[in-house]
């Protein structure tokens, strides 16, 4: 997976490489999905959500440009693929996820891979959470027609945020930077993801 999707599509972060290699994908996918757990696609996870594709979960990742000691912040935990990822390479990760039995999933599935930094909480993530603000890294999983408000807010000084930015079923990824206090904006290419569903995302 690592070297024929990742790799050879142009990610270069050695960081991001190893701890794609080191997280075991196949322990975030449920049965019957499993078996496909390290093909060149996003999976079902159950209550109409999905593990994303392992090339965007690296993309993502490196967009992030993360350091040791940052502190991340990701919005749509999902089964928790991305978080321990994130995990692997970072001092602190909070993750939101809007739906309880997902988050219970998740939960599940981090402490069986010993992912220890990791703070799951259920919530609307589209209002972030200022409780550990500011964030070097913020990553939102799901579809978002615009970055909510609250999250530019609770991004650090010389923080990144990465975000799939456009309509219902097909957005651009978008890279954030915020610098002497305004944001520089760059993207990269087309995108799918599920809905982000909240006061500042979609309405359901
Ligand atoms: N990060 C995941 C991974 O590692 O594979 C993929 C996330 S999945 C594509 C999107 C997730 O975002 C779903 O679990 C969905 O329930 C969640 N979601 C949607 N709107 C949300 C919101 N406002 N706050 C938190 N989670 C949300």
């Amino acid at each position: 997976m690592v070297e024929y999707q990742i790799a050879a599509r142009g990610i270069r972060d050695q960081r991001v490489l190893s701890a794609m290699k080191e997280v075991p994908r196949h322990l975030f996918v449920p049965p019957p999905y499993d078996k496909s757990a390290y093909e060149d696609y996003p999976l079902p996870i159950g209550n109409g959500q999905t593990i994303s594709q392992p090339y965007i979960v690296a993309l993502m990742t490196e967009l992030l440009a993360l350091q040791s000691t940052d502190r991340v912040l990701e919005i749509g935990t999902g089964c928790g693929y991305q978080a321990a990822v994130l995990a692997a390479l970072v001092r602190q990760v909070t993750t939101i996820e809007r739906i309880p039995e997902v988050a219970g999933l998740a939960r599940a599935n981090l402490a069986a891979v010993g992912s220890k930094n990791v703070e799951v909480i259920v919530g609307d993530g589209t209002l972030g959470y200022p409780k550990k603000a500011p964030y070097e890294g913020i990553i939102i999983t799901a579809a978002t027609p615009s970055i909510p408000r609250p999250l530019i807010e609770q991004l650090a000084e010389g923080g990144r945020l990465v975000a799939p930015v456009g309509g219902r079923d097909i957005q651009e990824l978008i890279r954030l930077r915020k610098k002497d206090g305004s944001i520089n904006e760059d993207n990269h290419g087309g995108v799918r993801f599920v809905p982000l569903i909240g006061e500042c995302g979609w309405n359901g």
